[in-house]
């Protein structure tokens, strides 16, 4: 069985006083008892602070990005040693923040990938298709493309330590959620196109989050498609009531 993730995305939101807040209402409000793996991704200056803060909670901590090389001069970037060393074995690669505006590459990003995975840390892969693609109904082509040209270099092993974030552009901070069915057409898609390369049991195991404008109001039925196994959520993952509302949809 395949798990169910809740896992927030906080980008450039909160300092340290508002990390530290939010992090204690999401303890105070995490459910006992649950079988969601519930992750947090806070900046990199505040990850430390989260791990300290939830070292006896089960909510795990993400970072939001890393650099591929083990150490060097690469002013202003943060290597896979550090994050570990501070307790952070998650890292989000791939967000369609980091491809349009940092102008992250399919073929960096999948040597991210592939130091994330050398250091076995999990990676939460995210890509989707921009509006004009799916206007020209080349979405299911784009996604294709960035499964395989960012990721499907890794070996059969390392399926383990990933988990898949369909998050189509359009529909990011928008307030624009594809429809329930869009969600599953793709998310079917996407198991099917890692059925293909990689086989049935890597298919079947591995999650696949949707992103993109989730709300307490909307998630539980788009979590409800049986290809979705929870999601990646950015603008409601700043409130704890609507968070944790989120994790409990599911
Ligand atoms: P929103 O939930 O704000 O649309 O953001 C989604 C996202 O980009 C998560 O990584």
């Amino acid at each position: 069985m395949r798990k169910k993730i809740v896992a927030g995305n906080w980008k450039m939101h909160k300092n340290a006083e508002q990390t530290e807040d939010l992090l204690n209402e999401l303890i105070d409000k995490m459910p006992l008892e649950t079988e969601v793996q519930v992750i947090v991704a806070p900046t990199f200056i505040n990850l430390a602070t989260a791990v300290d803060h939830l070292e006896f909670i089960a909510i795990d901590v993400a970072a939001q990005n890393m650099h591929q090389a083990e150490s060097g001069a690469f002013t202003g970037e943060i290597s896979a040693d550090m994050l570990q060393n501070v307790g952070v074995n998650i890292v989000i690669l791939g967000h369609s923040e980091r491809r349009a505006i940092f102008n992250e590459t399919d073929a960096l990003i999948a040597s991210k990938v592939n130091t994330a995975l050398e250091h076995d840390m999990t990676v939460i892969f995210c890509f989707g298709e921009e509006l004009k693609d799916r206007q020209s109904k080349n979405h299911f082509n784009v996604v294709e493309n960035q499964l395989r040209d960012g990721l499907f270099s890794i070996q059969a092993s390392d399926w383990s330590n990933v988990v898949l974030a369909y998050e189509p552009v359009w529909a990011i901070g928008t307030g624009e959620t594809a429809s329930p069915e869009q969600a599953q057409e793709m998310h079917e898609f996407i198991r099917e196109t890692v059925r293909k390369a990689y086989g049935s049991d890597i298919a079947e195991d591995v999650s696949i989050l949707y992103g993109g404008s989730v709300k307490p109001e909307n998630a539980k039925e788009i979590f409800s498609k049986p290809d979705v196994d929870g999601g990646l959520i950015g603008g409601a993952a700043l409130k704890a009531d609507d968070f944790m509302a989120i994790v409990n949809a599911i």
